[in-house]
């Protein structure tokens, strides 16, 4: 067949996606959620092209959706000042409706501050109105949890910060089995605007394709206006069907 024949060929359809440091900021798996956001991508008919940014990278011109993983206290350290540079330009991709992905370690770098449980104070950028407080008592193990917006939510939690949710954000989830942000309420998570944050590793996207394709339609209506899939045969999307309730469904066996 020509190209003619065809009124989309040529027609621009990646996303760009943004993983902030992930040689610091990527633990227990997260590295994952950039695949699943990929290959989901691919099953609907879009082009992913992944970028990172690390400390001292020149930032991107052109991002359409932006993920961040996990980290220990002291890869929060080395990042830090690289992240305050930056935070003026993702406060304004917030802002600006972008789609965001924030994991745990950067969960917690989003938000006000970040007190650790020796009592250094590692500043976040303020895009989420949230404050942590590092314990002694680490909180460990498969959560479940539920949001009106996604179903239940499946993951594990490894953190010893306790994150406290202001007025500006609203939970995602209410934890069911497990801990979630704090020991104290019954909160996981946090969501505002388009960004959606919580402590869930394992990792979370392929178990919860549900806040996958949130974050990859939100990206594809922002850059083209509206999200139309072009499935690229039945047997890939019997596929994605089969492969993220087998995840959801062994995630399920898993909190105590
Ligand atoms: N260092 C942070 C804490 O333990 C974040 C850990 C993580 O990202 N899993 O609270």
């Amino acid at each position: 067949m020509s190209e003619a024949h065809n009124p989309t060929a040529g027609e621009d359809r990646t996303i760009n996606i943004l993983q902030l440091y992930p040689r610091e900021m990527n633990i227990y798996g997260d590295w994952g959620n950039v695949l699943v956001l990929k290959q989901r991508l691919k099953w609907h008919g879009y082009t992913a092209n992944v970028l990172e940014y690390n400390v001292g990278d020149d930032f991107p011109a052109d991002v359409d959706l932006l993920v961040g993983g996990g980290g220990q206290d002291s890869g929060q350290v080395v990042i830090q000042d690289d992240l305050q540079a930056i935070a003026p330009t993702l406060r304004a991709m917030a802002e600006d409706d972008l789609p965001m992905l924030a994991i745990c370690g950067l969960y917690q770098l989003f938000g006000n501050f970040f007190k650790t449980h020796t009592g250094t104070v590692i500043p976040g950028i303020g895009l989420l109105d949230l404050e942590t407080h590092g314990g002694t008592e680490r909180l460990i193990g498969n959560v479940l949890s539920v949001s009106e917006e996604f179903g239940e939510i499946h993951g594990y939690e490894n953190h010893s910060g306790q994150t406290f949710l202001g007025s500006g954000v609203r939970p995602l989830a209410e934890v069911r089995k497990g801990e979630g942000n704090n020991s104290k309420d019954n909160w996981e998570g946090a969501r505002y605007r388009n960004v959606v944050a919580s402590y869930l590793h394992g990792s979370l996207l392929p178990k919860n394709p549900a806040i996958a394709d949130f974050l990859l339609q939100q990206a594809v209506i922002r850059k083209f206006g509206s999200f139309e899939p072009r499935p690229s045969s039945a047997k890939d999307l019997a596929e994605l069907a089969k492969l993220s309730e087998l995840a959801r469904q062994h995630a399920s066996q898993r909190p105590r």
